[in-house]
């Protein structure tokens, strides 16, 4: 299983980090997990297109998560010219953001419609809503999912990935919490965006200040993987980024906390299990 970092940025833009998303890799069995900004331009980096995905995953309607779904829905759609149908699995409310995201795309898909003979059909998308607890395959890979908690976003939710005796948690964004630990336990890796809390402290701004509260921070995660066992820890969506000379500050922080390997993400940083 190669988990690949397709998108390591948040909302704030950076122009070497995608926002956030993680693409699984098991064998043709190509999972996406969020669809943060750059997310199409990162899964060609990674050897992948949106029209190769078994499967698409969404922990929450945060922005920064989901921006770029639509470019995933109608590149899906063009690459298979209308013949497939791209699956996406997410939390109660995904049903009717992707219906608005279809709305808003209504122009497109008339133009190419008209513009295209062989085109016939607009994007077909089925999309399952999730309730924590829920678990489903998607090819021969197994899902799980649990309540996150990332107020006041409701509902998040987390998602673990076994296939073979591999596993990977891909929890999203949440603080420390019953479903992460569940979902994390004995992982081989556990991927966690994170946030600097000693960093942000400092920063002067309000808003800036209110992500406090609802985000793990580097110790957090740390604390986390070392409690459930995890054997890797995956740090991505950082706040605020860190420059490659700012990494083993970062990682002593963790190290800390945690013995296992740690590993800071980069966009298109893959890590096999
Ligand atoms: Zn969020
Ligand atoms: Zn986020």
């Amino acid at each position: 299983m190669d988990i690949v970092l397709t998108g390591t940025g948040s909302p704030l833009p950076d122009a070497n980090r995608a926002g956030p998303s993680t693409l699984v890799k098991v064998g043709d069995t190509h999972i996406l997990v969020d669809a943060g900004r750059g997310v199409v331009m990162r899964m060609a980096g990674a050897g992948s297109l949106p029209a190769f995905l078994a499967g698409m995953l969404i922990t929450h309607l945060h922005s920064d998560h989901v921006c770029a779904l639509n470019d995933v829905i109608t590149t899906h759609w063009v690459m298979t010219q209308g013949n497939a149908t791209l699956q996406i699995y997410g939390p109660v409310g995904t049903a009717q953001f992707v219906e608005r995201q279809l709305h808003a795309l209504e122009a497109d898909i008339g133009y190419r419609i008209e513009h295209h003979d062989v085109l016939t059909n607009p994007p077909q998308v089925k999309v399952t809503e999730l309730e924590p607890g829920d678990s489903f395959a998607i090819d021969d890979v197994q899902i799980t999912t649990a309540a996150t908690v990332h107020a006041p976003v409701r509902p998040t939710i987390g998602f673990r990935l076994e296939h073979d005796g591999s596993s990977a948690a891909l929890v999203g964004d949440t603080i420390p919490c019953d479903g992460v630990d569940e979902l994390a336990r004995d992982a081989d890796v556990y991927v966690q965006t994170v946030i600097r809390r000693d960093i942000v402290e400092m920063i002067p701004n309000e808003m800036m200040q209110d992500i406090l509260d609802y985000h793990s921070g580097v110790t957090e995660a740390a604390q986390t993987a070392a409690r459930v066992g995890a054997k890797r820890l995956a740090l991505t969506h950082m706040v605020p980024a860190p420059t490659p000379d700012q990494y083993p500050e970062w990682i002593a922080r963790a190290a800390g906390h945690y013995d296992g390997e740690i590993v800071i993400g980069d966009d298109l940083t893959t890590i096999t299990v």
